[in-house]
């Protein structure tokens, strides 16, 4: 599938309209038109080399939020016109401890980084969200509830996780008081979920 996207060509340069291909579906591939993606700090990072060596032409872009356009043969999940997201991963090694119990962002040979990195073919350079369709393993989709708005969820995939999941490690929930250190991309989202999750609030600083 041909793709419109933004990719920056060198690294530290603005980005610029840049069409690639994605690849032919396979049987467990799930085809997602892009409506909107997240803009994260690590994608700044990565464009400027700022955490070491960056792949180019690079396309960012690791909060994903679209449409279901096609499913592989044996997809069983997910169905043409579905809400679709993905994150900052999109494969593993589907084999070890931390992969077969679910886990698969803690996968022992390291995640499959949605850009700016190799495909576990070790040739194909991935590339990310800041385009207008991916193919990519309905294992590592996320099914999005049609009553939410996309432009809100895309965030989610990334910024909103990374708050929603020490909250709900440590049962944030009513009555219990919680500190967010930042209040920033990620922090401000930390709040809103401790707000939803009736963490306890006074005159100090209030919720919402
Ligand atoms: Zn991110
Ligand atoms: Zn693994």
């Amino acid at each position: 599938m041909n793709v419109k996207g933004y990719a920056a060509l060198k690294p530290n340069t603005d980005l610029v309209p840049y069409e690639f291909t994605r690849r032919d579906l396979r049987p467990n591939d799930v085809q997602i038109e892009i409506l909107y993606a997240g803009i994260c700090h690590s994608d700044i990072h990565q464009v400027r080399e700022e955490w070491g060596d960056s792949l180019f032409p690079m396309v960012p872009g690791h909060e994903i939020a679209g449409k279901v356009t096609a499913v592989g043969s044996e997809v069983k999940n997910f169905k043409v016109g579905d809400l679709a997201g993905v994150g900052v991963y999109i494969d593993s090694c589907r084999k070890c401890p931390n992969c077969l119990a679910g886990e698969s962002q803690y996968c022992h040979e390291g995640m499959t980084g949605t850009y700016n990195g190799y495909e576990r073919d070790g040739v194909t350079v991935a590339q990310g969200g800041y385009s207008t369709g991916i193919v990519i393993d309905a294992g590592y989709v996320v099914s999005i509830p049609e009553n939410l708005d996309l432009a809100g969820v895309a965030p989610l995939l990334c910024a909103g996780i990374t708050l929603y999941s020490p909250l709900k490690h440590w049962e944030a929930g009513p009555g219990k008081k919680v500190a967010i250190v930042g209040l920033g991309g990620l922090g401000h989202m930390g709040v809103k979920y401790a707000h939803a999750l009736r963490c306890r609030s006074n005159r100090a600083f209030t919720f919402g």
